[in-house]
């Protein structure tokens, strides 16, 4: 059987679909680490940390912030199914920058205290500030060649 040239990428949240497309690369945040995948790539079935998940289609990514579920890869198909999937260009930088200095501020906090809650909340923001980045870094490359 000749081996697939792409990928189908399939990322879905709870509450919408958010991808459905036909790329060439995938890059996934696995609980384990974060793993490449290309066409033809062995099964395999993971589960999701908070991170950033990239996908190629020729030389251009897109970023998603991807936070907890479960990825399910086959040679020709990849499919998310996230509990949050927001791409670089819906994210509100304010709304992340505001929720990363509250979790900080209670992770400063000695007593009264749910540390894992504001570490996670720590961990979101910080991944929706580098999706959103994205953007920003691509923009700011291309004005630095103007004169
Ligand atoms: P916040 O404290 O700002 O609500 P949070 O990390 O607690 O942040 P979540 O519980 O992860 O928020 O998400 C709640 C909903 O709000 C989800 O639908 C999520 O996609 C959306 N959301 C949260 N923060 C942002 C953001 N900065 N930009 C866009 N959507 C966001």
């Amino acid at each position: 059987m000749a081996l697939p040239t792409s990928i189908d990428l399939q990322i879905v949240t709870p509450n919408r679909l958010i991808v459905q497309e036909q790329v060439d690369e995938v890059q996934v945040p696995g609980s384990e680490g974060y793993f490449g995948v290309l066409p033809g790539h062995t099964p395999l079935l993971a589960s999701l940390a908070v991170g950033e998940l990239w996908y190629r289609k020729g030389q251009e990514k897109t970023y998603l912030a991807i936070a907890g579920g479960f990825a399910e890869v086959l040679p020709d198909r990849v499919t998310i199914l996230a509990q949050l999937a927001e791409r670089a260009e819906d994210i509100d930088v304010e709304r992340a920058e505001s929720a990363r200095r509250r979790a900080e501020e209670r992770l400063t906090q000695k007593v009264d205290v749910d540390f894992e809650r504001a570490r996670a909340a720590l961990l979101r923001s910080l991944t929706r500030l580098q999706v959103a980045s994205r953007i920003g870094l691509r923009t700011g490359a291309s004005r630095r060649v103007r004169p």
